[in-house]
């Protein structure tokens, strides 16, 4: 039971595939394919401190989303930054820098990353927030 619900793309107040769907349609003309998008698992505990919002696994095409942030407090935008975010990593890619490190917000991340149109709204509202998120 427990894994079937850590599987789902709906939770209880936002349908991640839904907001996938529209954009990858809107902002990537539909270039994301065969991407899972899901819920990641529940934590008993919130962090005390670095609380990741979402990741990409782009060897399997998974990009989990931290359930924490289905809540009804959580704006729709703020989410779908979340998303976008994610979805820009499967299409920017990284940069090697010396000594085999590698940097995954480029330059160029971040110049896409400020094309979505809530980007700056969304900034301010992890700052304003993000100690909900934590211990
Ligand atoms: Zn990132």
């Amino acid at each position: 039971m427990q894994r079937q619900l850590n599987l789902r793309h709906e939770g209880t107040h936002f349908d991640l595939h839904a907001i996938f769907d529209d954009l990858n349609h809107r902002y990537f003309r539909g270039r994301l394919r065969g991407y899972e998008v899901l819920w990641g698992r529940r934590r008993r505990h919130r962090p005390r401190e670095n609380f990741v919002f979402g990741t990409i696994q782009e060897q399997d095409r998974v990009i989990r989303i931290n359930p924490a942030l289905d809540q009804p407090f959580v704006p729709t935008w703020f989410l779908r930054y979340v998303l976008y975010h994610e979805m820009l990593h499967s299409v920017v890619p990284d940069q090697t820098l010396s000594g085999n490190r590698r940097r995954v917000h480029t330059d160029e991340f971040n110049r896409r990353e400020r094309e979505f149109p809530q980007y700056r709204r969304a900034r301010r509202w992890e700052e304003e927030n993000l100690s909900r998120f934590l211990r």
